[in-house]
């Protein structure tokens, strides 16, 4: 049993998940300051100084704090966008590891004529001009 918790924890899928908690947790904390210390306080602003989270209503008694659902909503929404870009961003980073290696090229552009030519050629053929290239 020992064996197998050994090769579970060592497995690549433990520390990958790992990293995602650490990372997320990290996200978190970005998200947290980016609300509380800019987002918030511009709400504030435009709102003549109503806390979002403070927002509630008073309904057959029961105070319903939708302010919280708000503050919730809005860094969702940001999260989303951080996760978004990321993705966008790796599959970018994929998509650039997989490409296939652009070909040689096997012509140039001859400079008086502009005809294309071979790329070893010292003459051209159409303007017989030399190519010091
Ligand atoms: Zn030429």
């Amino acid at each position: 049993m020992l064996k197998e918790f050994k090769k579970f924890i060592t497995e690549g899928n433990v520390m990958d998940l790992a990293v995602a908690v650490i990372m997320g947790a990290a996200v978190k904390e970005m998200v947290d300051g980016l609300i509380n210390g800019l987002i918030a306080p511009l709400i504030g602003a435009a709102t003549a100084g109503i806390n979002m989270k403070e927002m509630a209503a008073t309904v057959a008694g029961v105070k319903l704090q939708y302010g919280l659902f708000l503050d919730a909503l809005v860094k969702f929404i940001i999260i989303a966008f951080i996760v978004f870009l990321m993705v966008k961003a790796i599959n970018k980073g994929r998509d650039a590891l997989h490409k296939e290696p652009a070909a040689d090229p096997t012509t140039k552009t001859c400079p008086y004529c502009k005809s294309e030519i071979d790329i070893t050629a010292t003459r051209c053929p159409h303007c017989t001009s030399q190519l010091s290239e």
